[in-house]
């Protein structure tokens, strides 16, 4: 007798740039023995690829022509986390402000969203551990809007933006503060990950320190999970 696959407990969380979501969702699929899947860095993965084919990020329709030759292979194991586009591994170039600059005009592109929506469901139903935290823009809503745990993750724009220059050492705090503004006005017109939609549960981690953050977001899913049974 065959049975039907156990589908893994699915954590949903969205917040802006800058809000600790990548570096707490990582902690908090580490403590549970989870995968992590970080959604983000995808479209930054495609944007890389886009520049490296020498396209215009610009234009829709060159940038859905580089969806065919898009290898992206990112791993879910929350511990040796890489990001791959064919044989490059690019895990730390779509980190730097070049890719951060770009990034939303791909975004943008409905044709991208159903491509990498499409792949990140596909990752989601493989994944082999009891569940896995997918982090974003629009996982709560869109990607996995059934998820039985659904969290934005907000901080004040100054906490943001002091977060966010502290990590990328060498560059101008108010150029940083100035490219994370842009990015989150561009996001914004595409998804809405400033409000929390029905049944998200907000952790606003503006006076919450990293750990104390991670504790929130695992009290939120501890309580899911008595929810769910
Ligand atoms: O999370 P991160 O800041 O790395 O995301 C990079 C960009 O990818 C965002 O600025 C946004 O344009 C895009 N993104 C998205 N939907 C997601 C995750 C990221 O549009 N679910």
């Amino acid at each position: 007798m065959t049975h039907p696959p156990v589908l893994p407990f699915v954590v949903a969380v969205d917040g802006p740039a800058g809000s600790g979501k990548s570096s707490v969702s990582k902690e908090v699929a580490r403590r549970l023995g989870w995968g992590f899947l970080d959604t983000g860095a995808a479209y930054r993965a495609l944007a890389w690829h886009v520049e490296a084919s020498g396209v215009d990020t610009d234009d829709p329709a060159s940038v859905i022509s580089c969806l065919d030759s898009f290898a992206y292979r990112i791993g879910t194991d929350p511990t040796g986390y890489s990001v791959h586009v064919g044989a490059t591994d690019v895990t730390h170039a779509i980190r730097e402000p070049g890719i951060s600059g770009v990034v939303s005009r791909v975004a943008r592109v409905p044709e991208v969203r159903t491509h990498l929506i499409e792949l990140f469901r596909a990752i989601m139903a493989a994944e082999r551990r009891g569940g896995i935290v997918v982090e974003g823009r629009d996982i709560t809503t869109v990607v996995a809007p059934d998820a039985p745990a659904r969290i934005l993750l907000t901080a004040s724009e100054e906490v943001r933006m002091a977060r966010r220059s502290a990590e990328l050492v060498g560059h101008s705090a108010a150029a940083t503060g100035a490219q994370l503004q842009a990015r989150d006005a561009a996001d914004s017109k595409v998804v809405d990950f400033m409000n929390a939609a029905d049944g998200v549960v907000t952790v606003d981690s503006t006076d919450l320190d990293f750990d104390e953050t991670v504790e929130a977001v695992l009290a939120v899913i501890r309580d899911a999970q008595v929810r769910t049974g």
